[in-house]
């Protein structure tokens, strides 16, 4: 690594000293950048308990020193200091995938894109197909971007399935199954590199609070509305992982239709009627032809009847599933991420009036409500905020 001076290994002797709290103090920060991302002077005194004068004086320490680079910015209407770690030479790799296509994203410490790219494949496309076309683009990137000789700290992969973090492993139970089974070990000889995999909606919610607009979030729950359906929590800043690892499987909580079996064998799940899949297929007898999610969003923005209706019961069957989760754990922001997000408040709207009808008034009326502002490309942000927050990654060696 570029930056390394041997500052940490030159610690004072004297633990209690000015000099050892002054360093411990700028590993706070430095560990703040990296679990949060770029924050305001402001927000890195919320995350490390620090001052806000004692914020301002590391800040220009490691400034000085290089670590970190800062850029005028606004928070709350009032003008502001953006903190954000220097690049230093090393890239992080996030891959999502999902049924039809994937994308990848090249990430530098400093949490900037600087190159990413998106490939369409047929849904039924096998796993291992759709790996080897990720890790054929990713040199090809690097090479087109200039980064070839830059040092590739990790591969952080999303997939839409639950994942057995302990073992690094895929665990069955997925809307594309033949990833069940797939170990983080088998992609890293196709990368060529250490591969870190997750859940995807977990990493759609670590996006939300490192590359999106909810760095300050404590209790987020990000939910993504795909061909499956589900939750990543973030509790107390932190993402939430309860004893398993599998959490937030909301798409199989029973507030979809009891006539209809999800594909987990049980009936009534939200995702037999709000899954990008079960919208497509409870429109094919309507529209007589094969749909997307692409002819959903352009049949209900023309507002064609069947389509609106479709699109309703899905938001009020989503509501209702959110009202539990907010019930449950009373998060500060519920974003909503997926395909599906440019609907806007077509399906926002069934959302937030479901939301409210089955929730509690003041646990409703404290919770924000949001599209997520990163698109499609959470998933693959949030697996790049992966690598970059492995502990021992040399990122962390100042
Ligand atoms: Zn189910």
């Amino acid at each position: 690594m570029a930056i390394n001076d041997g500052d940490v290994q030159r610690r004072t002797d004297n633990p209690g000293s000015q000099s050892a709290l002054r360093q411990d103090n700028q590993q706070r920060v430095l560990a703040a950048l990296v679990s949060a991302g770029p924050s305001s002077q402001a927000e890195l005194s919320r995350h490390t308990g620090l001052s806000t004068a004692t914020i301002s004086n590391i800040v220009r320490e490691l400034a000085e020193r290089g670590l970190v680079s800062t850029s005028p910015s606004t928070s709350s209407g009032r003008r502001a200091l953006s903190v954000r770690l220097s690049s230093n030479g090393a890239i992080a790799v996030g891959v999502s995938f999902s049924r039809s296509h994937l994308r990848l994203v090249v990430t530098s410490p400093d949490y900037s894109v600087l190159a990413e790219e998106c490939v369409d494949f047929a849904p039924q496309t096998p796993v291992t197909e759709a790996v080897d076309v990720a890790a054929a683009l990713l040199p090809d990137l690097c090479r087109r971007h200039g980064l070839a000789d830059a040092a590739l700290l990790g591969v952080g992969v999303a997939v839409p399935a639950p994942v057995d973090r302990n073992a690094g492993a895929v665990l069955e139970g997925s809307a594309v199954p033949d990833w069940a089974g797939v170990r983080a070990t088998d992609l890293e000889d196709r990368f060529r590199s250490a591969v870190y995999i997750d859940n995807d909606a977990d990493l759609g919610a670590l996006a939300e609070i490192t590359w999106g607009t909810h760095g300050g979030a404590k209790h987020l729950v990000f939910v993504t509305v795909s061909g499956g359906i589900g939750a990543g929590l973030i509790l107390g800043g932190a993402p939430y992982r309860g004893n398993i690892g599998i959490t937030g499987e909301i798409g199989h909580l029973p507030v979809g239709d009891p006539e209809l079996l999800c594909r987990c064998g049980r009936a009534g799940c939200l995702e037999t009627v709000a899954s990008t899949r079960s919208m497509i297929d409870l429109l094919r007898p309507v529209t007589g032809a094969a749909t997307s999610t692409d002819d959903i969003i352009g049949a209900a923005q023309r507002g064609e009847a069947a389509t609106l209706g479709v699109v309703e019961r899905a938001g009020r069957a989503i509501g209702h599933a959110l009202a539990i989760v907010t019930i449950l754990v009373n998060p500060g922001v519920l974003v909503i991420g997926g395909p599906l997000v440019p609907l806007g408040e077509i399906l926002l709207a069934p959302i937030r009036q479901s939301l409210a009808a089955h929730s509690i008034e003041r646990v409703t009326r404290s919770t924000e409500l949001v599209f997520s502002e990163l698109g499609d490309r959470g998933h693959a942000l949030g697996a790049a905020s992966l690598v970059l927050q492995q502990p021992g990654i040399p990122l962390l060696r100042w």
